[in-house]
């Protein structure tokens, strides 16, 4: 049977890391893969997560089965985190499903639209993240673009955004990047959600807000503003969270697909329809990353001590913005980066081309994407000059 098989290639990411781990300069710098790093280029455990762990050693008293949805008092943590104290969660709208990391909610989300309609497009921003529209289509949907980053002049295409959203049919969804959109950094503005949200009520799709790094941006509170936005306007919202990035549990499989339906009523029917989905997919999650958000989220202290290291996280990747706009100004370079220090969370497109890019990793060991995505957290106030040094010199 296997036999009938063709060889795939590899995530072209995943070849990058391999091919990076393989090289021997002393200089290397991985700037691709879509990890946080610290100025000493490693991805650490979290202070606040190592304490969680602890107390969970302590004190887990089973291993049994958790559940369909997971554990409940993480999936309500995650309720708040995401909206606050939104009418909606007052109205008891809101239901959510614990799920294997981001990836995981997204593709609960999408068999969920399948047996909503399985006719429907999803449809995502131009570019998007490569897994969405391998995820969707494997779970059966049509998927198409929208116009979105401005790629000549590093800005939102927002018009013509508006332009083709206005034309998506009643019963498809859209997919939204709630915050830090990867791959080109690139947010809308608390008046561009607004438009979109009232552009979603008049056309009548559906929003899917994937939201994988609340915290990256601006903060927390301002990082949901977006899809609380969304919220308001519209009866019916998908969101799906992870907490890869901003709890630094990214081997962990933790994420969250929340549905806000029209009311009580609906949200039970949507959420018995949510769980079925997650039965046939892989019947429970796991539930040590879903242990260690809760843990975190009901101790004031272990709260705050996750904040002021996400926190850090963030203020980490703005200062590298600024020292990367600042250094590369400083270089024989006709290129403007200034956009970098205006995009938001860890990724921003440098701009290159593809012989650039080639060239930054034959000579300099520099390991970019092929679309010349850059994860802003690979550079360090130690490898900074060398980088913008061996931008300046293929950019010559
Ligand atoms: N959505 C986006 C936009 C992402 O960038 C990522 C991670 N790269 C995810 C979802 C999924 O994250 P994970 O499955 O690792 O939680």
């Amino acid at each position: 049977m296997f036999s009938v098989l063709k060889p795939l290639p590899t995530d072209p990411i995943l070849g990058l890391m391999a091919a990076y781990k393989q090289d021997t300069n002393p200089n290397k710098i991985d700037l691709g893969v879509g990890v946080y790093k610290d100025e000493q280029g490693n991805t650490p455990v979290l202070k606040s997560v190592k304490k969680a762990e602890a107390f969970r050693l302590e004190n887990e008293i089973s291993k049994s089965y958790i559940g369909l949805a997971g554990n409940l008092d993480y999936c309500q943590k995650m309720e708040q985190l995401l909206l606050g104290e939104h009418q909606a969660l007052l109205a008891n709208r809101v239901r959510t499903a614990q799920a294997p990391g981001g990836t995981g909610a997204l593709r609960v989300a999408a068999e969920f639209i399948a047996r909503c309609n399985a006719k429907a497009t999803i449809w995502v921003t131009n570019p998007t993240w490569a897994n969405h529209i391998s995820l969707f289509e494997a779970a059966g949907l049509t998927v198409k673009e929208y116009p979105y980053y401005d790629y000549e002049n590093k800005d939102l295409l927002f018009d013509e955004m508006i332009n083709t959203l206005k034309q998506v049919p009643k019963g498809d969804v859209v997919l939204l990047h709630a915050c830090c959109h990867n791959p080109s950094g690139m947010d809308l503005s608390e008046t561009q959600w607004n438009i979109v949200a009232e552009l979603a009520k008049d056309v009548g799709f559906t929003p899917l807000i994937d939201i994988a790094y609340q915290g990256f941006g601006a903060s927390l509170e301002e990082d949901a503003r977006g899809l609380r936005i969304l919220a308001n306007a519209v009866e019916e919202l998908i969101i799906c969270s992870s907490c890869s990035k901003n709890f630094g549990l990214y081997r962990e499989r933790i994420g969250a697909c929340s549905l806000i339906a029209k009311d009580s009523a609906a949200a039970d029917i949507s959420n018995s329809v949510m769980l079925s989905v997650v039965r046939s997919i892989y019947s429970m999650p796991p539930a040590h990353g879903a242990d260690i958000v809760n843990t975190i989220l009901s101790s004031t202290e272990l709260t705050q001590m996750w904040h002021s290291e996400l926190d850090e996280m963030r203020n980490r990747i703005n200062g590298l913005r600024s020292l990367i706009k600042e250094t590369l100004a400083t270089k024989d370079i006709a290129q403007d980066f200034s956009f970098i220090e205006r995009q938001n969370g860890m990724f921003s497109f440098l701009g290159i081309n593809k012989e650039q890019i080639a060239r930054l990793q034959k000579e300099y060991a520099i390991y970019i994407v092929g679309s010349s995505r850059v994860n802003i957290a690979g550079v360090s106030k130690a490898n900074i000059d060398y980088f913008a040094n061996a931008v300046a010199a293929v950019c010559k």
